[in-house]
């Protein structure tokens, strides 16, 4: 990596890391502190080395920044102005390395660039293998490409690939990473969002045969155009032997045909039989498809058990790198029959006497373990709840049982489970390898028989499987069952939107997340949790009950209350949850309260009024504020805010550029008065999207993070999914109606479904009488007659559907902003109306 070493240090190193929290083996650990524009690596170094790392790799200036050798070769850290964030405590750092000890306890890799060096270290791995390595890119379908490939492939080979969607700057490093002696082919996804970025990740992968699935408009916002982004996802095959695309897809074809590739084309095409694979019939069945090809003179068919365009789009992909490969053509045939959806999602759901399930659906190898494991031990953390995992046998790694069993044996431990429950042959053969609370069933059908399932309670509990294990059943026994309707909260939209936000902000600004009213509905406990791990400087709850439950469900950032009662003053100092404070009657209350109890400092955030007129000091009180807030030391202020009556709209510019006048003049007033730094804030999402000025110190995101923009819904993701299974259908002819009142007229003999959803679970009857719609399989099926408490019904007539299947009330393509406007309302209100019977269920993707 061209570093230069300080530390003597012997180590070997098998494991990169980038996030401090996903620490599993410490002394073989090579920790990359990264600086991203919100964060520095370099602060989690004294942490790491506290829990066993000793190598790190990190830029000059942060080596220069906190640390300084001194003549006799001790470290010791040098001298980081303590802000008020919490996790920033280096200043109280010491490694407590003894003069004896001295360089030989670590070793510091100073480089300039560490994320330089992380791709850097990756390509040199690269260069020791010849073998083929496939590099997939496109828009979409990259992961789905790479696991069926897997599937496809890996009975004959040995394979390494990416994790999950490891596609990343970073994600690729951490991929290529993976290859080692034993793997005969390898398969990485690379992903870009900007210009300029495929080139490391080419150098990386350095692929000999290139797949691009196709180009859409994910992550178009800083590319000029479409054909821009083409060309720049091409460059990652410059030096393929052989490239696989649509021909078809005309921007693709010229892209091609403009990147004077020096690579072979296996460009497949449904239109042109001069290409070299003809896809000459496509036959959607019911539940599959029939595709017949033609390649090197041959005619062949194939079926796959999808019907959408998009599988059918990525089997092409897929068949073309086998033929590339070799793979005979029946052999295709029978793999591609057997072919399976992927699942990408680590779902998090209530489990029965209190346990919590996280169900990882996605291929079973050491890669994805050791991804789910992280996930569990974080999931539990905060509970303190016994980790507990359900783990099969980890099919076709082409590693020996017991090299493989070592490891999966080392990884469990290290992360600190509690209990293992191991179903199959292989894993029952090492069961002596685990050294803790342990059962094994040969069978997933011998696990369902005995009585353990029941036994469990209070654990959170990952389940993984390989495929053939069917642990569904496992999943379906243990999982709570509940009202069918519920929403579902995308946490890794949330972070994409949280990021959204983020990249607007000045690299200092701080930022406040607003998760009052249960997270806008979402559900405050696993938003706030997520937002804490992605370092959040402020959550923001309505009332002091709020944050005392975060706190008790181990919530440790800095928590603002919005609306402090006066009567929950102790709750707030015993959780030290920091008030707003709006006038003097509740200022002097609580500097009273909090003399009584002994307390100094407690932390405060001052509200001014500048248009709002609801809460808040008005410009002239802040002398007099001053005044009494110098004659105490109860409280001191942390902040100073204000809050923006109508940033999202035009019209009312002038109004707000006024508010953002009066906040000045009187925050710096304030500030004036006292010698420590008072951070100041007034943007909420819109102000963040439309005044990009007014950042002051800190912002406070809400709407935007749960994937409603003010501005412009496009950019952001949705993070919500309310949806319900239809109950019963029945056909109504055309002179009855349905429901109460018998406001459900009919206009044609009509199908009609029930769905549980009432008004009880926020469903505004409103909506009723055909003023609005959910979605059935994608269709809009609109609402018949007066919605009733729990239940309502929709007309589906000329749409395929059965009794079971979903239907969205709001969700991805059905934008909350669709039922706020029909209702005359806001989105927020919709969002916030989701009773609490309606279950939560996360998932990441
Ligand atoms: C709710 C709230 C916000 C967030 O507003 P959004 O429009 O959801 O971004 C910001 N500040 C205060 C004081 C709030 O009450």
């Amino acid at each position: 990596m061209g570093a230069r070493r300080v530390g003597t240090l012997e180590a070997t190193v098998d494991w990169l890391l980038t996030d401090s929290r996903s620490l599993s083996f410490p002394e073989e650990t090579l920790f990359f502190a990264l600086t991203t524009k919100r964060n520095k690596g370099a602060r989690y170094i004294p942490d790491l080395y506290e829990r066993g790392v000793r190598n790190f790799v990190l830029s000059q200036e942060d080596f220069d920044e906190w640390s300084k050798e001194t003549g006799d070769g001790r470290m010791e850290t040098g001298d980081v102005d303590s802000t008020l964030t919490s996790d920033f405590q280096l200043s109280t750092f010491n490694f407590q390395l003894s003069t004896k000890q001295g360089l030989s306890a670590f070793n510091f890799l100073i480089v300039s660039n560490p994320l330089k060096a992380l791709q850097k270290l990756a390509e040199q791995h690269r260069e020791q293998f010849q073998i083929p390595v496939i590099g997939i890119t496109g828009s979409n379908g990259k992961t789905i490409v790479k696991e069926w490939l897997h599937q496809l492939l890996s009975p004959d080979r040995i394979i390494v690939r990416s994790p999950r969607s490891y596609n990343s700057q970073i994600g690729v490093p951490l991929s290529v990473w993976q290859m080692n002696e034993e793997a005969e082919l390898a398969i990485f996804e690379a992903g870009i969002s900007e210009m300029g970025e495929m080139r490391a990740l080419a150098n990386m992968i350095k692929p000999s045969i290139g797949i691009l699935t196709n180009i859409g408009g994910a992550h178009q916002e800083n590319f000029f155009s479409l054909q821009e982004k083409c060309m720049e996802k091409l460059s990652l095959f410059k030096n393929c032997d052989v490239v696989i695309y649509n021909a078809d897809n005309e921007l693709i074809s010229n892209c091609v045909a403009k990147s004077m590739l020096t690579a072979r084309e296996i460009a497949w095409s449904c239109k042109d039989a001069e290409r070299p694979l003809y896809i000459s019939k496509i036959l959607k069945k019911e539940d599959h498809t029939v595709i017949s090809y033609r390649y090197l003179e041959m005619d062949n068919t194939f079926c796959i058990p999808f019907i959408d365009d998009a599988s059918i789009e990525n089997s092409l992909n897929c068949l073309a790198a086998c033929l590339y490969l070799m793979m005979p053509a029946d052999q295709i045939t029978e793999r591609m029959v057997r072919l399976e959806p992927v699942a990408m999602r680590l779902e998090v759901k209530e489990g029965k006497q209190g346990c919590i399930l996280i169900n990882d659906s996605y291929n079973s190898d050491l890669a994805s373990l050791d991804i789910a494991l992280d996930f569990l031990v974080r999931r539990s953390e905060a509970k303190g709840m016994k980790r507990t995992l359900i783990l099969s046998d980890i099919l076709e790694t082409g590693q020996s049982t017991t090299t493989l069993y070592r490891k999966v044996a080392q990884l469990v431990q290290s992360r600190g489970i509690e209990k293992i429950i191991g179903v199959g042959p292989e894993i029952c053969s090492s069961a002596a390898r685990f050294d803790m609370e342990k059962y094994f069933f040969h069978t997933t059908d011998e696990l369902m028989a005995s009585e353990l399932l029941n036994g469990l309670h209070n654990e959170v509990i990952l389940i993984k499987g390989s495929r053939a294990f069917n642990f569904d059943l496992v999943s379906d026994a243990l999982e709570l069952k509940v009202h069918e309707t519920i929403l579902e909260v995308n946490l890794g939209a949330m972070v994409a939107n949280l990021n959204h936000y983020r990249a607007m902000l000045r690299p200092e600004t701080k930022m406040v997340c607003m998760v009052k009213a249960s997270a806008y509905g979402a559900g405050s406990y696993e938003i706030a949790k997520t937002l804490q791990e992605h370092r959040v400087d402020y959550l923001a709850v309505a009332v002091a009950d709020e944050g005392a439950e975060l706190r008790k469900a181990g919530i440790t950032s800095s928590i603002i209350i919005m609306d402090p009662e006066l009567t929950s003053f102790k709750t707030m100092f015993d959780y030290k949850l920091e008030p707003e404070v709006y006038n003097f009657h509740l200022l002097d209350a609580l500097v009273k309260a909090a003399e009584k109890e002994g307390i100094t400092n407690f932390p405060v955030h001052i509200k001014l009024d500048t248009g709002m007129h609801r809460l808040g000091f008005a410009e002239g009180d802040v002398p007099l504020l001053i005044r009494r807030l110098k004659n105490q030391n109860a409280l001191i202020p942390r902040s100073v805010f204000s809050h923006f009556v109508g940033s999202d709209s035009p019209q009312f510019d002038a109004f707000t550029r006024q508010q953002i006048e009066i906040f000045e003049r009187a925050s710096v007033e304030l500030q004036r008065a006292f010698p420590h730094k008072i951070l100041r804030h007034i943007c909420n999402t819109a102000g963040i999207e439309r005044f990009p000025g007014a950042q002051f110190d800190m912002v406070r995101l809400g709407i935007g993070l749960y994937g409603v923009s003010p501005i412009d819904n496009s950019v952001i993701n949705n993070v919500s999914t309310l949806k319900t299974t239809i109950l019963q259908i029945r056909d109504v002819a055309a002179e009855d109606t349905v429901g109460y009142s018998r406001k459900g007229h009919l206009e044609r003999p009509s199908r009609i479904a029930a769905i549980p959803i009432g008004y009880a679970d926020g469903l505004n009857r409103h909506l009723g009488c055909g003023h609005a719609y959910c979605l059935v399989n994608g269709k809009k099926a609109p609402y018949v007659g007066n919605i009733c408490m729990d239940v309502c019904m929709i007309d589906v007539t000329g749409i395929d559907c059965q009794e079971g299947d979903p239907a969205i009330i709001f969700g991805d393509d059905l934008p909350i902003t669709v039922l706020s406007d029909v209702l005359d309302t806001i989105p927020y209100e919709v969002l916030t109306s989701v009773s609490t019977r309606v279950k939560r269920v996360y998932y990441q993707d």
